[in-house]
């Protein structure tokens, strides 16, 4: 399945972003009242500066302590982050998180950025496919 499509069948439509000099408490905040793990860091809400996600946080938090929600998103964010494009398909998106060891991918279409792809929404995409996959090939063994 394309990125594109799975962008479309998301019940959340946009891109949760923070700027680069919001704080990390700040940061934290959105995360637990979204529910979500991750949030693009960009100073104009349209290119990608950087990913902030929950595991940046604890890391800090493991290392410094409680001090670090004072700091600025930009201090703990992960620069120019991996990106990719509603064309691609789910698959390689899938290898790319696995290789890279990470869990959030921005989608970028001429320069800016519309979406957010997690690996939960690659594997639901797959497991749908799946699902379908499975109901066709039962479909021509069946003679349907
Ligand atoms: P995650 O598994 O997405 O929570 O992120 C794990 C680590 O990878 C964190 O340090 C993130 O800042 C970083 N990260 C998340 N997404 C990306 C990405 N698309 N490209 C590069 N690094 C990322």
């Amino acid at each position: 399945m394309q990125v594109g499509q799975i962008l479309k069948s998301k019940d959340v439509n946009g891109v949760i972003t923070v700027t680069p000099d919001q704080s990390v408490g700040e940061v934290a905040e959105l995360l637990s009242a979204k529910k979500i793990g991750a949030v693009i860091v960009s100073a104009d809400g349209r290119g990608v500066d950087g990913i902030l996600s929950e595991r940046d946080i604890v890391r800090e938090l493991g290392r410094r302590g409680a001090v670090c929600l004072q700091d600025k998103a930009r201090q703990i964010m992960t620069a120019n982050p991996v990106s990719c494009g509603p064309g691609e398909n789910s698959d390689e998106i899938f290898g790319k998180m696995t290789e890279g060891r990470f869990r959030h991918m921005p989608v970028v279409e001429d320069g800016e950025m519309i979406g957010l792809i997690s690996i939960g929404d690659v594997v639901k995409a797959r497991l749908a496919e799946m699902a379908m996959e499975k109901t066709a090939l039962e479909g021509m063994i069946m003679g349907f």
